[in-house]
């Protein structure tokens, strides 16, 4: 991609109204735009990168024999009457503007809608075991939208649904989400402490999060120094200098992200919708279900709150929404900008995702500020000196190191690639 083509500009200033880091450098490297409090417009740069994250949660979700679908956002009421949810004051209702009350809700989960349609298609126990997921926008009326992408009042989730015959077959499948899970933050360049949490408004069981340790998350967890294991200040009965109950280690208090959450629902939603099979025996019981979701967006703020230097992104190598930033410096040579052109040509050719700085009017300063501000992990310059060497200087965003690289390795050099 032209960087003098790109739809959206880097900024030099902060807006005004903006307090957390990830809105403050997404909306400056114009991966972002606010159009209103927790409301954001994903720029052509942002969504290269949500749709990054959203290929690696595919992947692992393909992997588990988990079946992308799509559901609606348009919830009616008759759904959540069914579990009495109907009021729980987290939605949005979608009212039609001759109507006087609403019979619809702007979905801000779909655990009710699901079933429903479980139901239909599930009757014995060889239809099951079933995972079913989607990657959909939600909505909730979020009071303290202040936080960027962390906290949107609309949102893309990744939610995910299990629908097991036996309470040992769910737990099994619960064990394998909870390591995609893991690898799917690790992949996104997160690290993440499984939590033991409260279930909200979904079960009264307890449930597990996954959280990015940081000072601006809005959750307090307990964790242990030597095992790891955590729990949410919500539900624990540790203290902050006090001994882990499974290791004896030492348990620090943190403020964390919550990034994911994934639920034992047990039959609380087949019962309400009739979801029942028949067994070996031909006998009826409840099916026994999860849910377990990824906020999207969360998970790309909370790399750029974790991964971040005074200059600005640092994306991890599988978020990155390009692999190359290709930078000229023609300083009025045009012997310059035709051998950039050849590299950015070479990279086309061979499908290497590169973003090349093509820009006339932009100083070699305000082109490096603009390099460190988008956070690409690998720069690629080249000038009038490196090509003297018949060379680019390549430098990594995240250690600062600078090589220089032959312009004949870009050719043929696979590890380059
Ligand atoms: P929180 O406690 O932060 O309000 P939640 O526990 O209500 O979140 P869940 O219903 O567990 O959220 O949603 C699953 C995932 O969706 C969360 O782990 C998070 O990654 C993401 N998510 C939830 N609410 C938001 C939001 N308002 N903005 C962005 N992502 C969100
Ligand atoms: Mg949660």
């Amino acid at each position: 991609m032209r960087q003098s083509q790109i739809f959206g500009k880097t900024l030099r200033e902060a807006p005004k109204d903006e307090v957390s880091v990830n809105a403050k450098l997404l909306e400056r490297g114009g991966f972002i735009y606010k159009n209103s409090a927790g409301v954001y417009s994903y720029l052509p740069l942002g969504w290269r990168v949500l749709s990054k994250i959203a290929d690696i949660i595919r992947e692992e979700m393909n992997a588990i024999s988990a079946q992308e679908m799509f559901m609606p956002a348009l919830v009616e009421k008759k759904y959540l009457d069914a579990t009495s949810r109907w009021d729980v004051g987290i939605g949005f209702e979608a009212r039609g503007k001759k109507e006087k009350s609403a019979n619809f809700v702007l979905g801000w989960t779909h655990e009710e809608v699901l079933t429903a349609i479980a139901s239909k298609y599930i009757n014995s126990y060889k239809d099951l075991p079933l995972a079913a997921y989607q990657i959909q926008t939600k909505f909730r009326n979020e009071l303290r939208a202040k936080s960027g992408l962390l906290r949107g009042k609309e949102f893309i989730m990744k939610d995910l649904y299990s629908f097991h015959a036996s309470e040992s077959d769910f737990r099994n499948y619960y064990e394998i989400v909870k390591k995609t899970y893991l690898n799917i933050f690790k992949r996104c360049g997160l690290k993440t402490v499984y939590t033991l949490a409260a279930g909200g408004d979904y079960t009264a069981e307890n449930t597990h999060e996954f959280h990015v340790l940081c000072p601006v998350g809005e959750d307090v967890v307990f964790v242990c120094l030597k095992c790891g294991y955590a729990e949410n200040k919500e539900i624990s009965k540790l203290n902050a200098g006090g001994k882990c109950s499974k290791c004896a280690g030492k348990i620090i208090k943190e403020n964390a992200i919550e990034v994911g959450n994934i639920f034992p629902l047990g039959t609380k939603y087949s019962d309400a919708f009739n979801l029942n099979f028949l067994n070996s025996k031909g006998k009826k019981e409840s099916v026994i279900m999860g849910s377990y979701g990824i906020g999207l967006g969360r998970t790309m703020g909370a790399i750029v709150e974790t991964l971040h230097d005074d200059n600005g992104i640092i994306w991890p190598e599988f978020a990155a929404p390009y692999k190359f930033h290709l930078v000229e410096l023609k300083n009025s040579n045009p012997v310059v900008k035709k051998e950039a052109e050849k590299i950015y040509k070479t990279c086309l050719d061979k499908g290497i995702e590169v973003l090349y700085d093509d820009r006339d009017d932009k100083s070699a300063g305000e082109k490096f500020a603009d390099a460190d501000l988008i956070g690409i992990p690998t720069r690629l310059v080249i000038s009038e000196k490196t090509l003297s060497k018949n060379s680019v200087e390549i430098k990594n965003r995240k250690t600062g190191k600078i090589n220089l690289l032959k312009i004949s390795n870009i050719k043929n050099d696979k590890s380059f690639i």
